[in-house]
């Protein structure tokens, strides 16, 4: 028999099910470089000491809850593509949420697309580094685009004549997200395409063609026809591509727009669905006789590109190190705040153990990142080359197989 005697369906008593407690808080509202030790010793032992105060301010920017919240709406109001404006015009707009822009927007200002070719010198990379390791524990996704046009620059260099338009327009702190052509933007952002269907790792096998408009050769004009599989945040300004020219697998550079002010003929045909990485657009398109200019030498498509690979790399490992520290963050704070069996968790001896690996893994990873930023800084030494050449792909390798395990 119901002995109740209030009004069971009163919100009141709906809204009184149980009492929440024992759970954590948000984390937010921290400095993000100041608490991180491990970080902020690395910035002073690779070089980077000149920028402590900036990095400071930074990392209560980066911190503070409302900013944090950027990176959980960039996720939540995921991309969407259209191939055509209401009149029918090709278009091949992305739209991102505005929280997104405004990651960008940061990213670009704060100069993580290119501080280290702009302004050059000690420590360059490891500012750079730390700057984008703390950006990166906010949103991981606009990164993409952000590494790729950081690391665009070595490869456009192979073709000074295309560097003197495009390099000043790259490395600008000007974030403009308007689909429009390069002529009319002060600062754009550059892509990658050369995965294909049949090949990924494997780029020998690309069956894109490049056909010369006139005579061909370095820097010169090819329209492109063929596919690219997997073009990640093709609302970049330009993409460095991977063609077979008639003297072989070659590198150019083909820009979202002709500069006659025409669609240049990327087409996207899809969105790919992805499991995670869920703000940025990664994209499915063909080149329908896309206009393309070729860098560096005919026939030298992998080792060109390789420049940029070899810089995306090392921005893989900043960016799954950010990830494994804002792991650890998390685990620390929540076990700092709950409690099992009569104890805070990070007072129970085993779960002491656990917390003391993640927060090892993560410092180590930290550690690693920012000795490559020093290498970077120290290219003319041949001993810091090699290191670059070689540990890149290594802590790459590593550090991305360990993140997810970690989180
Ligand atoms: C989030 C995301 C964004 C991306 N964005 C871009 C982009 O913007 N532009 C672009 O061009 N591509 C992009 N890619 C594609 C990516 O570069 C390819 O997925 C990658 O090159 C691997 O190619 P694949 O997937 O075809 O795998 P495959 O090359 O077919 O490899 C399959 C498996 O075999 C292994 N394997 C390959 N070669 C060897 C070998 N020699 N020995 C032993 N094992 C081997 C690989 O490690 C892998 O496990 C993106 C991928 C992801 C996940």
């Amino acid at each position: 028999m119901n002995t109740r005697t209030e009004p069971a369906a009163t919100a009141l008593y709906l809204a009184d099910t149980h009492e929440v407690s024992n759970l954590s808080t948000e984390l937010c509202d921290y400095n993000m470089y100041t608490q991180d030790a491990a970080l902020r010793e690395a910035v002073q032992r690779e070089g980077g000491q000149w920028a402590d105060g900036e990095l400071s301010a930074f990392g209560q920017m980066t911190g503070s809850a409302d900013y944090l919240e950027l990176g959980n709406l960039a996720n939540k109001f995921q991309p969407e593509f259209d191939t055509h404006d209401r009149f029918g015009n090709r278009i091949d707009l992305v739209k991102f949420h505005p929280s997104y822009h405004q990651l960008m927007k940061t990213s670009i200002e704060h100069g993580l697309h290119a501080s280290p070719w702009t302004s050059p010198g000690p420590g360059a990379h490891v500012a750079r580094a730390a700057k984008s390791f703390l950006h990166g524990q906010v949103e991981a996704g606009h990164g993409c685009p952000i590494t790729m046009t950081f690391a665009a620059v070595p490869a456009l260099r192979l073709q000074p004549d295309l560097a003197s338009v495009w390099e000043p327009k790259v490395t600008a702190r000007v974030y403009d997200p308007r689909n429009v052509p390069v002529e009319q933007k002060q600062g754009v952002t550059i892509g990658m395409a050369m995965t294909e269907k049949q090949g990924g790792s494997d780029v020998r096998t690309n069956s894109t063609r490049a056909y010369p408009l006139g005579t061909g050769g370095p820097g010169q004009a090819y329209e492109l026809v063929g596919h690219k599989y997997f073009v990640s945040a093709p609302m970049c300004d330009a993409f460095l591509v991977l063609a077979q020219a008639p003297g072989g697998l070659s590198c150019f550079l083909l820009p979202r727009w002709r500069p006659d002010g025409s669609k240049n003929p990327m087409q996207v045909l899809r969105l790919k669905k992805k499991m995670g990485n869920a703000s940025n657009a990664s994209s499915e398109t063909e080149l329908r006789g896309a206009l393309a200019w070729m860098v560096g030498e005919e026939g030298r498509g992998v080792r060109n590109i390789i420049e940029m690979v070899s810089m995306t790399r090392f921005d893989c490992m900043i960016g799954s190190s950010a990830g494994m520290r804002m792991a650890a963050s998390q685990a620390l704070h929540h076990c700092s705040m709950r409690s099992a069996f009569g104890q805070v968790l990070n007072e129970q001896p085993l779960m002491q153990n656990v917390l003391a690996d993640l927060a090892l893994e993560s410092e180590a990873a930290t550690t690693l990142t920012m000795r490559m930023a020093r290498a970077m800084d120290n290219r003319a030494n041949e001993q810091e080359d090699l290191l670059v050449r070689l540990v890149t792909a290594v802590g790459k390798y590593w550090i991305c197989k360990r993140t997810p395990n970690h989180a």
